[in-house]
């Protein structure tokens, strides 16, 4: 846990352009964006995916989503739409093993992604 990348950001030994902040979650932009608004919305809680999730995290998962559409509202991308995305594993492409949604919008995204 001490070499997450995002425990780090979190810790703030790590800069990041932060957008939104709470006692649960970070949310902060992309470094390298996959779209105009790309923005990574994690929990302060290391959980390293969803396979380690355990059911009394599911709140946490829950207020995700709530701060997520206030995030879509605030970037303005809320009426012309947007995809939160969550990789798991080596499958689903997840590089960083600290569970996080990718927020992105402002351009029309394909389906499905490759
Ligand atoms: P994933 O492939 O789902 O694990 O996504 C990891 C994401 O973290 C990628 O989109 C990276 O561009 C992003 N990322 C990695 N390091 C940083 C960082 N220091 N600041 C912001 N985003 C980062
Ligand atoms: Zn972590």
């Amino acid at each position: 846990m001490e070499e997450c990348i995002f425990c780090k950001i979190i810790n703030g030994d790590i800069p990041s352009k932060k957008v939104y902040e709470d006692d649960v979650v970070l949310c902060f932009e992309d470094i390298n964006p996959a779209a105009p608004v790309h923005v990574l919305v994690i929990p302060k809680k290391h959980i390293k995916n969803l396979n380690e999730m355990s059911n009394e995290d599911s709140n946490i998962i829950a207020h995700i989503f709530s701060v997520s559409r206030d995030i879509a509202k605030k970037l303005d991308i809320d009426d012309n739409g947007y995809r939160i995305v969550m990789n798991c594993g080596e499958d689903g492409g997840q590089e960083v093993e600290h569970i996080h949604f990718h927020m992105l919008g402002g351009r029309n995204l394909s389906w499905p992604p490759g």
